[in-house]
């Protein structure tokens, strides 16, 4: 089991979650530190249509990162909501090239 990072997350991308994660599995195609470095509009263009993902093989499933995200992007992979059911695989393929 892993948790999941769903496309609720694009455009917000605040790199909360990556804050809290004790494993460091929370990665995604953009600077985090630059990220963070910004405000406001300038993040959410900065992160336009961009989002995290959670790396599967190294989750250890301890949920902190779930209450850190402003849009309630993350779940554990089994309460996916069935309308972000390919973020599941989105997520391992991030990581999988
Ligand atoms: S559930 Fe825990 S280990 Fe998995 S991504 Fe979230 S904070 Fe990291
Ligand atoms: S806390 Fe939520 S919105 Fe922010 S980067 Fe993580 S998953 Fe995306």
């Amino acid at each position: 089991m892993t948790h999941v990072i769903t496309k609720q997350c694009e455009s917000t991308c605040d790199t909360a979650c990556v804050s809290v994660c004790p494993v460091d599995v929370i990665h995604g195609p953009v600077n985090v530190d630059e990220l963070r470095a910004l405000e406001g509009a300038d993040r959410a263009t900065a992160a336009a249509g961009l989002q995290l993902f959670i790396d599967p093989d190294g989750c250890i499933n301890c949920g902190c990162c779930v209450p850190e995200c402003p849009v309630d992007a993350i779940y554990p992979e089994d309460e996916v909501p069935a309308a972000y059911e390919s973020d599941i695989e989105a997520n391992a393929r991030y990581f999988s090239g």
